[in-house]
């Protein structure tokens, strides 16, 4: 799943594009016969492909997916790196009874939210990832959110800027403070299992027997 930063940079390189008539194609892909997609207009960018415009300007998609869509879906709501982001449908979502790290990458509240981004806020927001939204303080929760907007907003700028983006505790051996770090894999019983990095000593967990917990 690519995170939203780098989904924005793609958008913000390819969207002068997007209102444009496709005059010529070329390339090859397995799902889509290329040539189908001539004269039509391009309206939303999420894509081997290469699509030729009016005024000599061409876009190339490599290892790409293609699908056809009938609509583009955007629920600026939930996009993490809208203005429109809805704090309160977030922190309500936080404050769940299940593990956080569940909710963080739940893509119905935190569009754009992926592993790495999950890893750095639970750190920099000292939340253990295994703590039970409802067993954690307002002021916890609300730290969360704020990182999460931080975070990917400095993320989004750094990759604009050709600029890495340096993480704490992510497929990190020790935190910033020189503690040994633990990795494991968690997620929703039946659901995806993503590796996580977390502090014990820097990220206490609420509540302290939590249901992952040996
Ligand atoms: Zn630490």
């Amino acid at each position: 799943m690519p995170e939203g930063p780098s989904v924005r940079k793609f958008h913000h390189l390819v969207s002068p594009f997007v209102g444009q008539q496709v005059v010529k194609t070329g390339g090859s892909s397995k799902k889509l016969h290329p040539p189908d997609l001539q004269s039509l207009w391009l309206q939303d960018t999420q894509v081997r492909l290469v699509l030729h415009f009016g005024g000599g300007g061409f876009l190339a998609f490599y290892n790409c997916q293609m699908s056809w869509s009938s609509s583009p879906v955007v629920r600026p709501t939930s996009d993490i790196l809208s203005e429109k982001f809805h704090r309160g449908q977030a922190l309500e979502a936080l404050g769940k009874s299940q593990p956080v790290c569940y909710t963080l990458l739940d893509q119905r509240y935190f569009s754009g939210l992926g592993n790495i981004i999950k890893n750095e806020v639970l750190y920099r927001a000292r939340v253990h990832p295994l703590s039970l939204g409802s067993f954690l303080s307002p002021t916890h929760l609300e730290a969360l959110v704020d990182h999460v907007v931080e975070f990917s907003t400095n993320w989004l700028q750094d990759k604009l800027q050709g600029k890495q983006q340096h993480t704490q505790i992510y497929q990190k051996e020790q935190c910033p403070a020189g503690h040994p770090v633990m990795k494991d894999e968690f997620g929703p019983p039946g659901g995806f299992q993503r590796l996580t990095w977390w502090c014990p000593q820097c990220q206490p967990q609420f509540p302290p027997e939590g249901p992952h917990q040996p």
